[in-house]
């Protein structure tokens, strides 16, 4: 080869080519310091504004319109990240962090996630990782058993509760009409949920093509809870009229107010009519594992389908969602389709985790979640959960104690929902009030069709003198 150089055709000893070794040793030196820097982080995440104070466009700004032409040092990036990227994050780690749902990226589960992509391995099917299929196959049998769930339950790991009760909604078409799979549906499918119902159910029946009006959104009672006897209704005027219920969608832990469905009556109504029972427990569903807390999940055994979050309230980083169906088989019928090319192993022990659903490929999320159980122990889940549990009826407390409050819904869990007894508009104004102060963070949301402000108590750093805090700030933003 010649080793004349030609300046328009450079040649294959660019400058920028490395060898391994030297990429491994820049990663070192670099991943010494990123882990230092996020163990600084999460020590003192407090320091940092939950909610960052930056306008629409900032970030985009901030940054060149094309990549760089020629690549650049791991201090550099890490430069960058902090000083132009870190001010448009907001802080789901902070342990003032109450809107939505909090949640905790732990320790034992970051170093997981660091561990995955180092692995990069691609469950699809069982042989092209073993790993993948098989501790998913553990991690979730163990947190089946925590949350009291028969052991026929299958689980598997997709990555949002979204995604996973749209799984739910194919299975139950599966069961009903399964020539669906092949003809598409005929367009009289209905879904039941309540008013209270997490939006994503929605999505589902409109993603699967069922129509969005055919998700049909039972009235709930005065604590937010489905009301069984309208149910029944809904469904005997519906078949009356030619149409084919399939589903119900039963929530315990609703996202507004985390009230709880009554699953049992729900239960027969859906064993009567032979329909899909599916429980979303996103948030909640960890909370199963505490006798005192069991009796919310009554019935949830008897559904088809259910699924729980880990990312929301079991100390694990997005994404993570777990799936649960005692009809593993309907599943697999409804997406099982193996091109040549993925023709796997007919062992009966070989899991393959692509028939159970829309991707192909799978994310080693199991490693992240077995860290977190390996780390916690049951033990360790129980007294996270209760001590946020205890957090929050001590918050109820001192807001049933302020009059110029009122609380909107029960605390059964580690959610308060509550509102300054005056207009939308003066609850809506100490909410932005108490988010520009940096220190805390609320969201809000509607029940009885007015105002309401939540704190969700998720996150394990969270102490007492946050909560005062927090309650703090919300007495002082009143005007
Ligand atoms: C948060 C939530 C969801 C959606 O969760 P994703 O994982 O973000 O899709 C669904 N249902 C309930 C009850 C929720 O609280």
């Amino acid at each position: 080869m010649s080793s004349t150089k030609n300046p328009s055709e450079p040649s294959l000893q660019l400058a920028e080519t490395k060898d391994w070794q030297q990429y491994i040793e820049e990663f070192r030196h670099a991943g010494h310091q990123t882990v230092d820097w996020i163990a600084e982080y999460l020590a003192d995440t407090r320091a940092h504004p939950v909610l960052p104070s930056v306008r629409p466009g900032a970030l985009i700004d901030a940054l060149p319109a094309s990549a760089p032409d020629r690549g650049g040092s791991f201090d550099a990036l890490l430069d960058d990240f902090k000083k132009i990227v870190l001010p448009a994050v907001t802080h789901w780690n902070h342990p003032g962090f109450f809107a939505y749902f909090a949640c905790t990226g732990s320790t034992p589960a970051i170093l997981g996630e660091m561990i995955a992509a180092a692995l990069n391995t691609n469950g699809l099917h069982w042989k092209t990782s073993p790993a993948v299929a098989e501790l998913e196959h553990v991690a979730l049998g163990w947190l089946r058993e925590w949350i009291g769930l028969p052991s026929e339950f299958f689980g598997i790991v997709y990555d949002t509760a979204s995604v996973s009760s749209m799984h739910a909604l194919v299975a139950a078409r599966e069961l009903a009409e399964p020539e669906a799979r092949e003809n598409g549906s005929r367009g009289n499918l209905v879904v039941y949920t309540s008013d209270q119902a997490h939006s994503s159910i929605e999505k589902g029946g409109i993603a699967i093509g069922l129509g969005q009006k055919n998700v049909r959104k039972v009235p709930s009672d005065s604590l937010f809870r489905m009301r069984a006897d309208l149910l029944r209704e809904m469904i005997e005027a519906d078949i009356a009229s030619g149409m084919k219920p399939i589903c119900v969608v039963a929530t315990i832990g609703t996202t507004s107010s985390t009230s709880v469905d009554p699953v049992p009556e729900i239960a027969n109504l859906c064993e009567e009519h032979n329909l899909w029972l599916h429980v979303d427990s996103a948030y909640a569903g960890p909370c199963a594992m505490l006798p005192e807390k069991r009796h919310f999940f009554a019935g949830m055994e008897r559904a088809h389908s259910v699924v729980v979050n880990p990312h929301k309230w079991l100390l694990t980083p997005i994404d993570f969602s777990a799936f649960y169906t005692r009809h593993p088989d309907i599943l697999r019928r409804a997406f099982s389709l193996v091109p040549e090319y993925l023709r796997a192993s007919e062992d009966p022990r070989a899991i393959h985790l692509m028939d159970y659903g829309v991707p192909l490929g799978h994310r080693f999320r199991a490693l992240k979640f077995w860290f977190v159980l390996r780390y916690f122990g049951r033990r360790g889940v129980e007294q996270f959960l209760r001590k946020q549990i205890q957090m929050a009826e001590e918050f109820a407390d001192w807001v049933d104690r302020d009059a110029r409050f009122e609380r909107v819904a029960p605390v059964n869990f580690s959610t308060v929902c509550l509102r300054l007894k005056g207009s939308d508009d003066d609850n809506r104004a100490i909410i932005e009030r108490v988010n520009a102060t940096g220190k805390v963070f609320l969201s809000s949301t509607s029940l009885n069709n007015q105002i309401v402000l939540r704190v969700a108590i998720g996150n394990l750093g969270t102490t007492r003198a946050d909560l005062e805090l927090c309650w703090e700030i919300i007495r002082g933003a009143i005007c």
